[in-house]
């Protein structure tokens, strides 16, 4: 397990590497890491001969500045988490070995992907992601990349991404790791108090509430059945929407294919994202 800082190493790394015909797996984080993200670099490391894990808080995609100033950093506990499923690089740059520009952002169409949803709540946030996003795919070059469903938006634009820029990077997406008790996995989860963690429970409640009732009443009746469960809850709900997974619009009536509910609330000034797929 080598530990990086540098562009400049990764780029002569990946070419050698490229040269003698060897697969290289990618996996993006912004540390804190868990177990979601260790699944994401195990399955990296089962379908490719190098997998490099990348940690880094990316500045650009906070579009508030007491996210970024509070995220979890935690470089130490995740270099040992990391020990166990042994990735051949990690990856951390500073922020000046990835934006010598400051201000460099990638112009991209992401035909209105990153304007419902996340993107309705957090502005600018997508336009960081893919500028960070590319800046590594440009780097890296890897021959697939790993993203979790449980940024369930985000997986859908960096697959436009690929699609426009990066066709010879397949995009993997990876099924969503949860606690025991149903909530999904979340470095901001750390951030949680006790009676806060028990409080966002409610979150993917709804959304398994929503999936054991599919197809049993209207889906505009479900939504609301799922939100209602919010009311005591303590937690802001910002959306809770039924979408089809390619446009990312919301949907009101049964379509014949494949559906996600997605939900993002704010417990405190913790802001929780999470969804489920829900069958045709
Ligand atoms: P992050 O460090 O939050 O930027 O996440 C890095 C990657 O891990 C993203 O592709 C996330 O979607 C993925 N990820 C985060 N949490 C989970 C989870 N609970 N299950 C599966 N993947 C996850």
């Amino acid at each position: 397990m080598n530990i990086l800082t540098k562009t400049a190493e990764i780029r002569e790394i990946r070419s050698s590497w490229h040269e003698k015909g060897l697969r290289i797996g990618f996996v993006p984080t912004m540390g804190a890491l868990h177990q979601g993200h260790l699944s994401l670099v195990q399955q990296s490391k089962q379908e490719n001969d190098i997998t490099i894990v990348s940690i880094f808080v990316n500045p650009t995609q906070f579009n508030e500045s007491s996210d970024f100033v509070n995220y979890p950093r935690t470089e130490d506990a995740d270099i040992e988490l990391l020990k166990a499923v042994n990735p051949e690089v990690i990856f951390i740059p500073l922020a000046t070995e990835m934006y010598p520009e400051p201000n460099h952002s990638i112009e991209l169409d992401l035909e209105g992907l990153d304007r419902v949803m996340e993107g309705k709540f957090r502005q600018g946030h997508f336009a960081g992601v893919v500028t960070i996003v590319d800046k590594f795919f440009d780097l890296i070059q890897p021959d697939r990349a790993y993203f979790g469903q449980k940024d369930f938006q985000q997986l859908q634009i960096i697959r436009l991404l690929a699609t426009k820029r990066y066709p010879q990077t397949s995009i993997i997406a990876c099924p969503i790791i949860r606690e025991p008790d149903g909530l999904a996995m979340s470095s901001r989860n750390a951030r949680l108090t006790a009676d806060q963690r028990e409080r966002s429970l409610v979150i993917s409640q709804a959304l398994f509430h929503l999936e054991s009732r599919w197809k049993k009443a209207t889906i505009s009746e479900l939504t609301e059945e799922a939100k209602s469960l919010f009311l005591s809850s303590g937690l802001e709900l910002e959306y809770f929407e039924v979408v089809d997974p390619l446009s990312l619009n919301p949907v009101y009536e049964y379509t014949g294919s494949s559906l996600v509910a997605c939900v993002a609330a704010r417990v405190g000034e913790i802001r929780l994202i999470d969804n489920i797929s829900l069958p045709a």
